[in-house]
């Protein structure tokens, strides 16, 4: 490995650790009466995109360091674990979260569902990523020429429990088919399903709607480009 890429890992480890031993603080809730213990990560959710859309654009730019990948970060969270962001991802083999953010272990609490979809299961995840491990931030990453979302587009009928990815998407597509005098068909579906499972998010678990209203979440729709490799911020 060159010198140059050495020291840019170096700037950020150090970077990233100065601002987790500054800023993370552990407020311990009542652990009583069946509760989980709440932990507090005091990395904001501004701190926690500009680690991502950094880590992003080292990605792009062929510029990754592969942080927090050694054998000393294996032992330094096999006890306990502090992502500093939660995801909610399509399951897309082209779409891996810690390699288009260049984040290792530790970083990330990843959850992929075909779609990107908020379906039960997803929502309980991000629950115990904000309320219990502490992320301050949700990112909906949906991505260009998503099968789910071209599936959803599509009036045919769709066998087994692929089914149930598909009605999560549907209610997005039809609204935006109806209003829609887009070119690209699929890419503005792919958006609006984004926006829909982000709002979904926000709207449907009271526990993030409690952390978003406390000041302490953010939830945020983001759109993965295959082409080139660049993750856009697009609510
Ligand atoms: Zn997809």
């Amino acid at each position: 490995m060159s010198q140059v890429p050495s020291l840019v890992k170096r700037r950020y480890l150090l970077k990233l650790a100065a601002g987790m031993m500054g800023s993370i603080s552990f407020l311990t809730g009542a652990a009583t009466g069946g509760e989980q213990q709440t932990k507090h990560n005091s990395i904001s959710s501004e701190q926690a995109l500009k680690l991502l859309l950094d880590g992003n654009q080292r990605f792009v730019r062929r510029k990754s360091i592969h942080p927090h990948q050694s054998r000393e970060r294996m032992d330094s969270i096999a006890q306990m674990q502090r992502p500093f962001a939660a995801i909610l991802s399509c399951a897309d083999s082209r779409v891996p979260a810690e390699i288009i953010f260049d984040c290792g272990l530790g970083d990330l609490f990843v959850v992929r569902v075909a779609g990107n979809v908020a379906c039960e299961s997803a929502i309980g995840s991000l629950e115990y990523a904000t309320a219990v491990l502490g992320c301050q931030i949700i990112l909906v990453l949906g991505h260009q020429r998503c099968g789910a979302v071209i599936q959803a587009l599509q009036e045919q009928p769709i066998s087994g429990r692929m089914s149930l990815i598909v009605e999560n998407i549907k209610p997005a597509v039809d609204i935006f088919k109806c209003a829609s005098t887009s070119k690209n068909l699929v890419d503005g579906a792919v958006i609006a399903n984004i926006k829909y499972q982000v709002q979904k998010l926000s709207e449907s678990s009271t526990i993030l709607t409690r952390l978003s209203r406390q000041g302490q979440l953010k939830i945020i729709g983001a759109r993965y480009d295959l082409d080139t490799g660049i993750v856009s911020i697009i609510s």
